[in-house]
């Protein structure tokens, strides 16, 4: 039943029903939460053996016999190179271990290019003026660092074959003022999106107009599939820079966060040597090293690629059913009522919807009348702020499989009340 076909008449009984439905549930005094995007304790139990690669007896030395309680190696252990190279897809020479977080990596990277400069270009905090594109709905924590750093930032839209490339190229090939874009090119936060190899190919032929200009790439969900037969692949973004003469045009980010424990794992940044040369010149001051004892950990208990793939589909197992009764809900509560949609993934950590335009902040807001946290309608923006007001992030993975079943099974009645209200204003 499409509610846009509905009688003025029908609305408004239809409207009644869905008050006294949410009446009924205000009752209940539920108390959910679907912003957190973080993995339920269920997931981090995966990882306890962790623990249990070292002790007291134990010799902490890398493959090279360097002492990893030791100071040193600002670039990280060889072997935690191999294991994040083969997981990107890439060589270690390519690959610089990082600290605990690759958001930190991230943002490092963007403060260092704007106070020091890239690979000897004029710092950014001496440029009138910067910019950065962001492909939308994104993720909010990459628009938070460029707003602190007063970056005008521009909203590329999302496709499902990743950014709009004819826009991202129009603005990075003929303004020199555009410094970087943010990319999650697989399992996108939060539409789940994976980039093409017609996206990735026309991203490593940019002709940028700004010698600085640098792709972020962050591969936060390269092997978070949900599925053991529908996984998305991406081709590798450090290759085909380097075939197309434009080795130096992108920096890409992983971390472990999600594969063993969010701020107590490893990340890394990939990118050409020359990027290396001049991020390591500057990290130098900065530390000495990071902790490579969990990175031997990291190594040990993995072993290699094969291993995290392994691992990965122990989290597969318990993410699958939250997905799907979260998707199971919205298929049989509003299928075909042209009120909204949503978009399956076969992996990351969120499921997007979008509402009619104008009423996801309403949708939040009364969900969270009933006891139902969702994250801040306007959030996956720049700024906050969504044109359409229509993107909200749904992230199943801190509920049960039930416990999902039952906050959507609320923000549908929302998404129903909502949509009714708007379409009668219309009538
Ligand atoms: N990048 C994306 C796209 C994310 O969704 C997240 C966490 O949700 C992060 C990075 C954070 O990664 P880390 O824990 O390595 O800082």
């Amino acid at each position: 039943m499409d509610y846009n076909k509905l009688s003025k008449d029908e609305l408004i009984k239809l409207k009644s029903e869905l008050e006294k439905q949410f009446d009924d549930i205000k009752k209940k005094n539920i108390k959910l939460d679907m912003s957190r995007g973080k993995p339920a304790s269920s997931q981090l139990d995966i990882s306890m053996p962790l623990f249990d690669v070292f002790n007291s007896k134990s010799e902490i030395n890398s493959e090279n016999g360097f002492d990893c309680r030791n100071y040193g190696v600002l670039d990280g252990i060889p072997e935690a190179k191999k294991l994040m190279a083969d997981v990107l897809n890439t060589t270690p020479e390519h690959i610089l271990i990082y600290g605990n977080s690759s958001l930190n990596a991230m943002y490092d990277q963007i403060s260092r290019s704007y106070s020091l400069g890239v690979c000897g270009n004029t710092p950014w905090c001496k440029c009138d003026k910067l910019k950065f594109l962001c492909p939308s709905p994104g993720y909010d924590r990459h628009f938070s660092i460029t707003e602190q750093f007063g970056f005008e930032m521009i909203v590329i839209p999302m496709t499902p074959t990743g950014p709009d490339m004819d826009l991202v190229e129009k603005y990075v090939n003929s303004d020199e003022t555009v410094k970087g874009i943010w990319c999650v090119p697989k399992y996108s936060n939060p539409q789940g999106y994976t980039y093409s190899e017609e996206t990735i190919k026309r991203f490593a032929n940019l002709k940028p107009a700004a010698k600085d200009f640098r792709i972020y790439w962050d591969n936060a969900y390269q092997v978070h599939h949900l599925y053991e037969d529908k996984h998305d692949e991406i081709l590798d973004i450090i290759s085909e820079c380097e075939k197309a003469g434009n080795p130096d045009i992108v920096y890409e980010f992983t971390s472990t966060s999600k594969i063993t424990f969010p701020g107590s794992g490893i990340s890394c940044i990939a990118t050409s040597k020359n990027n290396l040369d001049d991020i390591k010149k500057k990290l130098t001051v900065q530390t000495i090293s990071h902790d490579k004892i969990n990175q031997l950990r990291h190594v040990k208990y993995f072993k290699d690629a094969n291993g995290i793939k392994e691992h990965m589909k122990k989290h597969a197992n318990v993410l699958r059913p939250k997905f799907e009764a979260t998707l199971k809900v919205l298929d049989e509560e509003l299928k075909g009522k042209n009120i909204g949609s949503w978009i399956e993934p076969n992996g990351g950590y969120f499921i997007s919807f979008d509402s009619l335009e104008g009423c996801a902040k309403k949708i939040v807001e009364k969900c969270k009348e009933l006891g139902i946290t969702l994250t801040n309608a306007g959030a996956t923006f720049p700024y906050k702020k969504d044109p359409k007001d229509s993107n909200i992030r749904i992230a199943p993975s801190y509920l049960t499989p039930n416990e999902m079943h039952d906050a959507m099974e609320v923000f549908v009645v929302c998404v129903k009340l909502v949509s009714v209200e708007k379409i009668l204003s219309t009538k």
